[in-house]
């Protein structure tokens, strides 16, 4: 086993082991490309979400947060073109049906293919490159040609009704959510161009094969700015969206040389741009976060398939036209690997090997871990109950750790990235040392250095 994929299998144990992720319905024997968030995994979760509501929408002026609902007319699907296009393009094992996608297996061997390509593209590259690809479980080569496998999750909401007609579809994407509501926000908030939405939202696809744990989920969250500009004037700012995402995965701790952006070769027939952040994912580089120049194509779709006028009018000039929409578009689970795989370190420590998350402190699923010596004394677990609350009502996300010695705590603390450990001892009763009355011991994670701390000043220190 290679070390990367090594290191997947380490992360994918540790969330176990850690109450971070667990594979959905897991004791009905699992259901693929679906996960569960443990007590751990949501605090991690909703601590990354905080964080990008924090940038994309607090220290923006002029970005609107929304959250909208997932069912969505049958019509958009068809103005965003996910009905007739969002598909992957499926070929057959002949020999053991296996199922393969093949722009993937194409991109594997160095060929660029494309999502958006016709059949007849891809099959021509599949074609021409037929000798180098088998099948990944019995290994021959005959496969039936690529076929188009739609990717929308069909509900049956509105089956009961009379009107028949089309499905309503689960959430391809995220993001549509926002343009539906763009004239909604234009009413209410009045923002002047140029403007941003934001919404963080549920997105479904029927992905074929859904891999490397939590990468590719048929069930996922995305993370979605649009930004709305005057048409054309869309360079400039494209360029700091773009780095304004980047600097954001180093300030929440990714190291910059596990990131890097690749543009994209072939364009869908709209965009005027597309880059993707990439990552250094156990796997190797690939896709963390889409940002694209999306021109004034989706207002123009949901203007002719709705008949609603969503041209936007200058207040000074009067002059009125459809927006060009930049976008950034992120998976939460993809974001969560990527921080998981990044802060994942095996060290020595005191004579052992630990493993150790170092996950940035405001990502950490608890800020501080506070424990007494020994549970037996209940002088010394009253007052660390004591210091537990006073901490637990500052942060929140403290926690309560009594769980075998010590040495056994700091470890499984280290493995879920609690920055600080907080023992009461019989010094901090005063028994021992009187000078060290009401102080305790604070150890660091990623040193193990210990201090003696005044109760008084923790929480100051711990900030
Ligand atoms: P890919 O080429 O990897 O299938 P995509 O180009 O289809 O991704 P977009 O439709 O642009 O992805 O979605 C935006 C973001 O949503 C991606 O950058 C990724 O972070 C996330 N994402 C997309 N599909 C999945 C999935 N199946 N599982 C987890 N995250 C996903």
């Amino acid at each position: 086993m290679d070390k990367k994929s090594d290191t997947m299998e380490k992360v994918v144990s540790l969330c176990k082991r850690r109450g971070f992720v667990f594979q959905g319905s897991e004791i009905y024997g699992g259901l693929a490309g679906v996960f569960d968030y443990g007590p751990n995994g949501v605090e991690l979760l909703n601590n990354l979400k905080q964080l990008w509501w924090k940038a994309n929408v607090y220290d923006k002026e002029n970005y609107y947060g929304i959250d909208s609902g997932m069912f969505k007319h049958p019509k958009v699907w068809e103005a965003s073109g996910h009905t007739s296009g969002f598909s992957d393009p499926l070929a057959d094992c002949r020999e053991c049906n296996t199922r393969i996608r093949v722009d993937k297996e194409l991109e594997a061997i160095g060929v660029t293919a494309d999502e958006k390509m016709s059949e007849e593209e891809i099959n021509k590259l599949f074609e021409e490159n037929r000798e180098k690809i088998s099948c990944p479980k019995c290994g021959q080569k005959d496969f039936t040609p690529a076929r188009a496998f739609n990717l929308l999750v069909k509900s049956n909401l509105g089956d009961f009704t009379s009107e028949g007609g089309e499905p309503v579809y689960l959430p391809g994407e995220a993001c549509q959510g926002i343009y539906l509501n763009y004239k909604n926000i234009l009413n209410s908030m009045s923002p002047k161009l140029p403007f941003g939405m934001a919404q963080i939202g549920k997105a479904f696809r029927n992905e074929i094969s859904p891999r490397n744990f939590l990468f590719r989920t048929r069930e996922m969250e995305q993370a979605d700015t649009q930004f709305f500009v005057k048409p054309n004037e869309n360079k400039e700012a494209f360029e700091k969206i773009k780095q304004d995402r980047f600097d954001w995965y180093v300030s929440i701790g990714i190291k910059p040389e596990n990131l890097r952006f690749t543009q994209h070769k072939n364009l869908v027939f709209y965009a005027a741009d597309a880059w993707d952040i990439e990552y250094n994912f156990p796997g190797g580089f690939d896709e963390l976060e889409g940002i694209h120049d999306r021109t004034d194509y989706d207002l123009t779709q949901h203007m002719k398939f709705s008949g609603v006028d969503l041209n936007y009018t200058d207040p000074e000039t009067g002059e009125k036209y459809i927006p060009w929409i930049l976008e950034t578009s992120v998976g939460l689970g993809r974001m969560f690997l990527a921080v998981l795989a990044d802060a994942y370190h095996e060290e020595e420590m005191d004579g052992n090997t630990r493993t150790v998350l170092k996950l940035h402190p405001d990502l950490a699923p608890n800020r501080v871990a506070v424990s007494p010596l020994l549970k037996n004394k209940p002088e010394l677990v009253e007052k660390a109950r004591e210091v537990f609350k006073l901490l637990k009502a500052e942060f929140g996300n403290v926690a309560w750790d009594d769980n075998g010695n010590v040495g056994k705590r700091y470890r499984r603390q280290d493995e879920i990235g609690t920055p600080s450990c907080i023992v009461i001892d019989f010094e901090t009763l005063g028994q021992e040392k009187p000078e060290l009355a009401d102080t305790v011991t604070v150890r660091d994670r990623d040193t193990g250095e210990q201090e003696r701390v005044a109760i008084a000043d923790l929480i100051q220190r711990l900030k």
